[in-house]
C-alpha cells in the first residue's frame, strides 16, 4: 500500500464529519490538487469518547461511498504502541507506531557498538544538498545520537513486525512517530534515526519528528517560524539524501503532526516543498557520502494530522445554530471550565491556557450565537478571537462524549449548518495555505 505524495489527518472525534471533511478533499481536487484523506484517531481519543476503531473504519467508508470518492484513502491508528495495538488491526491500514517514550532510554551497548561501527563513513564533515551548513559527525556524536534513538527504532521495528505478522507486509502503511516529546529532533538525527529506521527493516512511509517551537492544542505555532522554516528544510532535504542511502521507500515523507491548526507555518512549510519538489537544492559539492542529487521520483509529499479542529467546528455549527445547540456550546464550556485539571492532565505538554484571562461561564452565557462562534472560530485577525478560550474547548470533547445521545441527536439535528463550517474550514484555513501554494 502506498501513500500518495499529499495526505491529510482529518480524524474525528465523533466518527460524524467524515462526509463534510472529506467534501473539502473533493473541492481540491476539482481543483487539480490530489489529497489522500487519512481518518485518524488515537486510543487515548477512542478510550475518551467510548468509540472503537471499528467507527472510524464505519465513518469512513461510509464517507467514500457516500461521497463517490475513487481514490484511496486511509484509517490510521494513530499513536500506537504494543499495549494497545491489537484492537486497532483489523480496521485500520495505516499504523502510527509512537516510540516518543522510548527515546532517551538506553539501548544495548552492543547495538550501539554495531550502529557507529556501521556508519564509520559519515564521520568527518558529512554535506547533504539542500542543507547550507555541513554536520561535523564524529564518533562520539554518532554514539550519543544511537544512545538518545536507537531503543525507540528498536520498539518500532518489534510494532512493526507484529502488525506485519497479522497483516501481511504490503497491507497497510507505515508511520513513526517521535513527536510527542519535549525535546525536538534536529535533521542530523533524523539522519540516523533514518538509517536506524532502515536497518530495523521498516518500510516507513512517513516520519513524524518533534520541530522545534510549541504545538499547543488547536491554536497557532508559538516559536521562532524562520528557525522553524530552516529546519524543515533541513529535514526535507536529509529525508530525500536518506531514502536514496538507505533504500527507504522513495515516497518517505513528513508528517507534521500538528495539534491542529498550526496556520503560521504553512506558509513557509508550503515554499519549502515547492523548493524541493524541483529537485537537488543548492550546487553543493557532494560530500564524502557523495551525496550527488537529493531528489526523490515523486518530490517532497507532506501528510498533516489536524484532527481537532473539526471537533471544534462541531461547536461552533452548534453555537451558530442557536436555541439547544448553543446551549450545548454553552453548557460544554461551562463544564470544562469547572474540570479544567481534569481536561488539561492528558495533554499537560500541549496546553498553555491564561487561566485568569478565560472569560467566566455566566459571561459566556449571556453570549449569542455570533458571539460565541467569533470567539472560538480560529480568526486571528478578528478581535473577538480568544485563544485560551479555543484551547480550552479544545480539550473538552470528554464533556460532549459524557452528553451522550444528547449530543449526538444535536449534531444530527444541525447538520448542515456543521457540515457548512467543517468543510470551510478544511478547504479554506488548511488546503488552500498548504497544499494549494506547493502547485
Ligand atoms: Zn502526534
Amino acid at each position: 500500500m502506498i501513500l500518495e505524495k499529499y495526505s491529510f489527518g482529518i480524524g474525528d472525534r465523533f466518527c460524524r464529519q467524515g462526509k463534510a471533511q472529506l467534501a473539502a478533499l473533493m473541492k481540491a481536487k476539482q481543483q487539480g490538487l490530489n489529497i489522500t484523506p487519512v481518518w485518524n484517531k488515537s486510543h487515548r481519543e477512542h478510550t475518551i469518547i467510548g468509540t472503537t476503531p471499528q467507527d472510524t473504519r464505519r465513518e469512513a467508508d461510509e464517507a467514500v461511498r457516500a461521497c463517490g470518492w475513487r481514490d484511496p484513502y486511509f484509517v490510521d491508528a494513530d499513536h500506537i504502541g504494543l499495549s494497545n495495538v491489537d484492537e486497532f488491526i483489523e480496521s485500520s491500514d495505516f499504523f502510527t507506531l509512537d516510540v516518543a517514550d522510548f527515546i532517551g532510554k538506553p539501548a544495548d551497548k552492543s547495538d550501539v557498538d554495531s550502529f557507529v561501527q556501521k556508519h564509520k563513513k559519515f564521520i568527518g564533515s558529512l554535506a547533504i544538498d539542500g542543507v547550507d551548513e555541513t554536520f561535523d559527525i564524529t564518533e562520539k556524536r554518532l554514539r550519543t545520537i544511537a544512545g538518545k534513538f536507537l531503543l525507540a527504532v528498536k520498539e518500532a521495528g518489534k510494532i512493526y513486525r507484529y502488525i506485519e505478522a497479522t497483516r501481511g507486509a504490503d497491507n497497510f502503511v507505515t508511520e513513526v512517530s517521535m513527536d510527542e516529546t519535549l525535546l525536538p529532533q534536529m535533521p542530523v538525527e533524523m539522519f540516523f534515526i533514518l538509517a536506524a529506521i532502515a536497518a530495523e527493516g521498516i518500510p516507513a512511509q512517513t516520519i513524524a519528528p518533534k520541530f522545534t517551537g510549541r504545538f499547543n492544542k488547536g491554536v497557532d505555532y508559538v516559536g521562532d517560524v524562520t528557525l522553524f522554516a530552516k529546519e524543515f528544510e533541513g529535514d526535507l532535504a536529509v529525508v530525500a539524501f536518506a531514502v536514496k542511502e538507505f533504500g527507504l521507500p522513495e515516497n518517505l515523507k513528513l508528517s507534521i503532526h500538528s495539534g491542529s491548526d498550526k496556520f503560521s507555518i504553512y506558509a513557509p512549510v508550503a515554499e519549502a516543498l515547492k523548493k524541493f519538489d524541483a529537485g537537488p537544492v543548492g550546487n553543493k559539492s557532494p560530500g564524502r557520502t557523495g551525496a550527488a542529487s537529493v531528489r526523490t521520483s515523486n518530490g517532497a509529499g507532506l501528510h498533516l494530522k489536524t484532527a481537532g479542529t473539526t471537533w471544534l467546528e462541531e461547536l461552533i455549527g452548534l453555537a451558530m445554530a442557536g436555541g439547544d445547540g448553543l446551549a450545548i456550546a454553552k453548557e460544554v464550556y461551562a463544564k470544562a471550565v469547572s474540570r479544567i485539571d481534569e481536561l488539561c492532565a492528558p495533554y499537560a505538554t500541549v496546553v498553555d491556557i491564561n487561566r485568569e484571562k478565560l472569560p467566566a461561564p455566566k459571561i459566556v452565557d449571556r453570549w449569542d450565537e455570533g458571539a460565541f462562534a467569533l470567539a472560538l472560530r480560529h480568526n486571528r485577525s478578528c478581535e473577538e478571537y480568544d485563544s485560551n478560550f479555543r484551547q480550552l474547548l479544545h480539550l473538552a470533547y470528554k464533556i460532549a462524549a459524557e452528553m451522550g445521545e444528547r449530543y449526538l441527536n444535536a449534531l444530527a439535528k444541525y447538520e448542515d449548518i456543521i457540515a457548512r463550517n467543517v468543510t470551510e474550514n478544511i478547504y479554506d484555513r488548511h488546503i488552500k495555505p498548504l497544499f494549494m501554494g506547493t502547485q
